[in-house]
């Protein structure tokens, strides 16, 4: 498995576009998709928001407030199972996978 290269993350919202106002974080809106193969990392990573259900990865929560550790549970996954999306907009948050530079 590659390691995916250091990257900023987009986990800070930049502020209301018209105002420039700073916006409220949003909430984000977690999934694991059948692609989960229970190898508990995601668990080990964030224990808060996941945890195993007959031996395959479930959020505990389908929103949760943003916290690097869902991000960080996102990008260890070795199946990329872990969607973390912003609830409002369902732009993905996590994982994000960049391209070749
Ligand atoms: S890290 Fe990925 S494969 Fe492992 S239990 Fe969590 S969702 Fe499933």
């Amino acid at each position: 498995m590659e390691a995916r290269p250091d990257r900023p993350l987009p986990r800070t919202p930049a502020g209301d576009v018209v105002s420039g106002e700073p916006t409220e974080p949003g909430r984000w809106r977690l999934e694991v998709t059948t692609d989960c193969v229970g190898s508990g990392m995601c668990v080990m990573t964030a224990r808060r928001y996941f945890h195993l259900v007959d031996g395959y990865s479930r959020p505990r929560h389908d929103e949760v407030e943003p916290d690097d550790n869902v991000v960080a549970a996102a990008e260890l996954c070795p199946m990329s199972a872990v969607r973390v999306f912003d609830a409002d907009t369902s732009v993905e948050v996590a994982p994000l996978v960049t391209g070749d530079p």
